[in-house]
């Protein structure tokens, strides 16, 4: 009798469609027991056997076709990673729900695609008594010398720092570190794999009594766990309420039993700090993962944390991937930010990521934010989700006093410039006072939209409620359902000339304010001052050390950093959000203004913030002034269900581009049509196509279609159907489509 062969599933390493299927091999005997789903693997592919790279994804023991035909796993690549079984099965939940190539899930997954050879990792450790750091310190703050008295500051509240880590996030450049070693306050410790040292950065008797409302969610947590429940939870909580306390005894219950974490920051708002406090309470069993660390660094990291040495991982979207062999929490703090959803395909969401790999594998999640999504809130209120509320600051600082000025006023006063006359005499006292102000232009996105200087009216799409973009050639075009008509002159609501487009650039305001103030000194940060790597935290970090009376900046600076010497905010331009031409603009509006606001009055003293606009009535403008997430909550969340809008339905977008324009138009109407014909009126909506407001980038021409349904499983099969189609269709050949399930960002 023959010996029973094992076959084995692979997916094929190569992005095409039209290979996107699973290809079956036989193990060959020295293999056997070698292998598993997730392993990396040789085998011969195509016509020619060319050798080619592959995934395992399953066994079996029956051939699918004719067993003569089917060839053998060559072997397994030397320096390959395997990926772990479980996160072959997320893999597969993200190409069915997001759509791509299951090989395009498998990568996003696999955050490191070699090995790579493994660094020398440097520990600063201080060598002095507290009581003789501090006379240094002072003596450092006395000379100026600030990148010095920065280190040692850093080192007295935690003696052992990670090197990479210091350099990067407290700006630290090798002079300083030699500097303090050469005067013995420091030595650098030099180790190739870093087991878990003294404890040393815990800092004895550091217990802080909880809130009665941190308490209260901890505990929810924590009963929860112990009854073997695993359920996501939002923690609803203003800045400074504590939210980051309370994720950190939710870890420490799942490491005591024996589990690990993963926290999810947004990149911009893991600062030093974060990344100490957590070093505090975790020691050196916490790691961080970052864009700018190598392929090398970041595989150092995953490998720590597959064997067991670290219990916490902090990082962006893509720790998310991280391979712990027992996960037990997944913390994604700030879970309305955009950067959470992958703009590469797959397109995927990971706080919907993190609930399905929660759910795999057996472990909890934890979303927070000042200014939950609507999608989280909403789930909340369906009872999918737990909600766990911090209503008040936990420590010292008070709400700010927000008050709003009506840029509409200015005007019939014959104020032209770009400050209010409230703001300009608030920034006037701050400087006289020697306290800083920070001023914020909202400049999210794209803002083509056309509004009136002089009543505030906005020209918007009679189908959509989304704002007409002004485009090339004088049209005014609606993104969604391409709804088109001639620029306007005058304002249809009261006439006034004073119409058109929006504009505010950084540079702009920064002269500005210079020729209002000329004594004033002025830091600017945006994209262009923040190019050169670390350029972001050294503008913050000179602005934190008192080089500059006003910063002036984009999104950028509402995150992060703490300034307990900014007691003015002062918000440029609030409706340029508040009319891009997507249905999240209002959500969107309501959270940067939100969180502006929180940058006043961290110090003792409170701080005042003054929003422009020429919208002071808009639900999203009045309710960030009161700062009450609930009342803006209710009236957007009606706008969603009666406009059919995420997270009341779904809505896929459906790119598509061509070099040739023509052919893209026939093709995109013929998709419509098809699309159209998929689900009865009611279950399905097929809007557009239209031109996006890129519509056409680097001679490649773009249009869009947008489906609607109740039903997110609708989409999917949609999807899977228009997938069909486009293979078989012809007209599709030169055409390049992509799905964007729930988008988030517009195109
Ligand atoms: P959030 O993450 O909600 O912004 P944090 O956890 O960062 O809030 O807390 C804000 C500040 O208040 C921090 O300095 C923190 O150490 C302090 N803090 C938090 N909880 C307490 C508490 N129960 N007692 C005293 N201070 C606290
Ligand atoms: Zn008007
Ligand atoms: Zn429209």
């Amino acid at each position: 009798m023959p010996e029973k062969k094992i076959y084995a599933d692979i997916i094929i390493d190569i992005t095409n469609e039209k290979l996107d299927k699973i290809f079956q091999y036989t193990v060959p005997k020295e293999l056997e027991g070698k292998l598993a789903v997730g392993t990396e693997v040789l085998v011969p592919f195509g016509k020619g056997n060319k050798e080619t790279r592959g995934y395992i994804v399953g066994f079996s023991e029956t051939p699918g076709y004719d067993p003569a035909k089917i060839k053998e796993i060559l072997a397994v690549p030397g320096e390959s990673v395997g990926i772990e079984t479980r996160l072959v099965a997320l893999a597969a939940w993200m190409k069915e729900s997001y759509g791509g190539t299951m090989i395009q899930a498998l990568k996003t997954v696999l955050p490191i695609k070699r090995k790579e050879r493994e660094r020398e990792k440097k520990t600063l450790v201080l060598l002095v008594s507290p009581e003789e750091g501090e006379k240094r310190l002072r003596w450092y703050q006395k000379k100026n010398q600030k990148a010095r008295a920065r280190l040692l500051e850093a080192l007295l509240s935690s003696p052992r720092l990670d090197y990479d880590l210091a350099r990067e996030k407290l700006n630290i450049t090798p002079p300083v570190v030699r500097a303090l070693e050469e005067a013995g306050l420091l030595l650098t410790e030099s180790s190739r794999v870093y087991r878990n040292p003294v404890q040393a950065g815990r800092k004895a008797g550091r217990q802080i009594a909880y809130t009665t409302e941190q308490a209260e969610a901890i505990r929810r947590f924590s009963e929860d766990y112990d009854r073997g429940l695993r359920r996501t939870y939002l923690v609803y909580g203003v800045t400074g309420s504590g939210k980051t306390e309370v994720y950190m005894a939710m870890i420490r219950k799942v490491a005591e039993a024996g589990r690990q974490a993963i926290v999810l920051i947004p990149e911009i708002a893991l600062t030093w700090q974060t990344v100490l406090r957590f070093q505090r309470m975790f020691g050196d069993r916490v790691s961080i993962l970052n864009s700018r660390m190598s392929a090398g660094e970041r595989y150092d990291q995953m490998q720590r944390a597959k064997k067991g040495e670290i219990d916490v991982m902090i990082g962006p979207r893509s720790a998310l991937f991280t391979p712990f062999p027992r996960l037990g929490l997944i913390v994604i703090d700030e879970e309305h930010e955009g950067s959470y959803k992958s703009e590469q395909v797959p397109r995927y969401h990971a706080r919907e990521t993190a609930v399905e790999r929660a759910r795999l594998e057996g472990a909890g999640v934890v979303l927070g934010s000042a200014t939950p999504s609507l999608e989280a809130f909403y789930r909340c209120e369906r009872g999918e989700y737990v909600l766990l509320r911090l209503p008040s600051r936990a420590g010292s600082g008070t709400l700010p006093r927000v008050r709003v000025a009506d840029m509409r006023e200015e005007l019939k006063k014959g104020n032209r410039s770009i400050f209010s006359d409230s703001l300009r005499e608030l920034m006037a006292d701050r400087l006289q006072k020697g306290q800083q102000t920070m001023l914020f232009i909202n400049r999210r996105g794209y803002a083509g939209f056309v509004s009136c200087r002089s009543c505030g009216h906005v020209i918007k799409c009679p189908h959509c409620d989304v704002s007409l973009s002004a485009h090339r050639g004088g049209r005014l075009v609606c993104h969604y359902c391409g709804y088109e008509r001639p620029m306007v002159r005058t304002c249809p609501e009261c006439g006034s000339p004073h119409i058109g487009g929006f504009k505010a650039g950084t540079q702009q305001i920064e002269e500005m304010v210079k020729r209002e103030f000329p004594g004033a000194r002025v830091l600017r940060m945006d994209a262009d001052t923040t190019r050169r790597k670390d350029g972001h935290e050294k503008i913050l970090s000179a602005f934190g050390d008192g080089e500059a009376d006003i910063l002036v900046g984009t999104q950028m600076i509402v995150k992060g950093h703490d300034f307990p010497n900014v007691t003015l905010v002062g918000v440029l331009a609030a409706d340029m959000s508040l009319y891009t031409d997507d249905y999240r603009s209002a959500e969107r509006t309501f959270q940067l203004l939100t969180q502006a606001a929180g940058r006043a009055g961290r110090g003792e003293g409170g701080g005042e913030v003054v929003i422009q606009t020429y919208s002071p009535e808009h639900y999203s403008i009045e309710t960030a002034a009161r700062q009450d997430y609930e009342a803006f909550y209710e009236e957007e969340i009606r706008y969603r269900e009666m406009m059919g809008y995420p997270p009341t339905a779904h809505l896929l977008a459906v790119l598509l581009s061509a070099e040739d324009e023509e052919k893209l138009t026939t093709a995109s109407a013929y998709l419509k049509e098809f699309a159209a014909r998929l689900g009865s009126s009611g279950q399905l909506a097929v809007i557009g196509p239209a031109s996006p407001h890129v519509g056409k980038v680097s001679d490649v021409y773009r249009k869009i279609l947008y489906l609607k349904s109740e039903k997110y499983g609708m989409l999917v099969k949609a999807k899977d159907r228009m997938e069909q189609y486009i293979e078989l269709n012809r007209g599709f050949r030169d055409i390049r489509i992509q799905f964007d399930f729930d988008p988030v960002h517009s195109f």
